[in-house]
């Protein structure tokens, strides 16, 4: 029914993809491809788990231990130089995104609140900010217009090698991008076997994002006013605070085959993060944070804040760890 798209009861889907066929000249790394997909709904039954959670095709070799997949986790690079200028792909020139032109007339008329083309631009980049405000080496930068979004053809043998923005930001309906059917948003990321250059200044064992997509379902529902909530219709910005976490390399913090980290066994209190060894101290927890945006199973449509977590924070400081805050502005 494209006027009632609800989106209740949604698993994590996810596949992998590795390149069998090394035709590209440079990098001699291998590959992965990773989906990551997202919808709001009403709450379900709560699970037991807590701390966050990193992709759970990040083992680092060893699928039946959680313990170690930290040191496999996915990451920006801090490597200098931006995409728009120099094809650099990575957190200099801040994370690079790029709205569809047809995103605002796709989606606009799908809000219950519609916003103005300039108020939903506004919204994702005070979306986003909430990540980064209080992050001294994590912005995002608006590229639109300079760089075409796109999404990595199905006929490319490499899409990790990144297409469009580092960030893509489209609006598609179930019909032109079936992975959305169901859902709010679907999001997948893209990154190469190559250890990144941490916020930390130091290298960190894991592997480097080279893009995300984003696509929201251009069939569902809206709000921007959580006062407008109603069921089965998406709270735009709490859906795309946590696309931002996929973003970012985090996995949803209540799946039950995937490892959730703390520094201790308080979920609701600061995760302590050791800035020059990040996974130092980090150990897998079984207890829940039902704050966490990232914790999809569990979320109140009575608690639509537009907030993050400890355990979201501790996430992106464990992801992007900085030991020396006051110098190390990107500008
Ligand atoms: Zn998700």
């Amino acid at each position: 029914m494209k006027n009632s798209v609800i989106l209740i009861g949604s698993r994590l889907k996810r596949y992998q993809q590795r390149n069998t066929v090394c035709q590209l000249a440079a990098p001699l790394w291998p590959w992965v491809a990773v989906t990551l997909v997202m919808a709001i709904a009403a709450v379900t039954t709560a699970q037991p788990v807590g701390g966050f959670a990193i992709d759970a095709s990040l083992t680092n070799g060893t699928p039946s231990d959680s313990s170690d997949d930290l040191l496999d986790a996915a990451r920006w690079s801090d490597s200098p130089g931006s995409y728009v200028d120099d094809r650099v792909r990575g957190l200099g020139g801040g994370l690079e995104y790029s709205i569809s032109p047809e995103f605002c007339s796709r989606l606009i008329p799908r809000f219950i609140d519609p916003p103005s083309c300039d108020e939903l631009r506004l919204s994702i980049q005070q979306t986003f900010d909430l990540w980064t405000q209080d992050h001294p080496k994590l912005k995002f930068e608006d590229v639109s217009g300079r760089v075409a979004p796109a999404l990595p053809p199905s006929w490319v043998g490499d899409p990790w090698r990144g297409f469009g923005a580092e960030i893509d930001i489209l609006a598609l309906n179930p019909n032109q991008y079936a992975n959305v059917s169901g859902y709010g948003a679907w999001t997948q990321f893209w990154y190469l076997y190559a250890d990144p250059m941490g916020t930390n200044g130091r290298v960190l064992p894991g592997n480097s994002l080279t893009s995300a997509d984003i696509v929201i379902n251009s069939w569902a529902c809206f709000y921007l006013d959580p006062a407008m909530a109603v069921d089965g219709c998406n709270n735009f910005g709490l859906l795309l605070l946590h696309e931002t976490g996929h973003v970012f390399g985090l996995d949803h913090s209540n799946r039950a085959d995937n490892g959730y980290f703390d520094s201790d066994s308080d979920s609701l209190n600061a995760i302590l993060i050791d800035c020059e060894s990040p996974h130092k101290g980090l150990e897998l927890s079984q207890f829940f944070d039902p704050r966490s945006v990232m914790n999809l199973d569990q979320w109140d449509p009575e608690q639509d804040k537009m907030e993050l977590s400890a355990d979201d924070l501790g996430a992106l400081r464990f992801l992007y760890p900085v030991c020396s805050e006051p110098e190390a502005l990107l500008e």
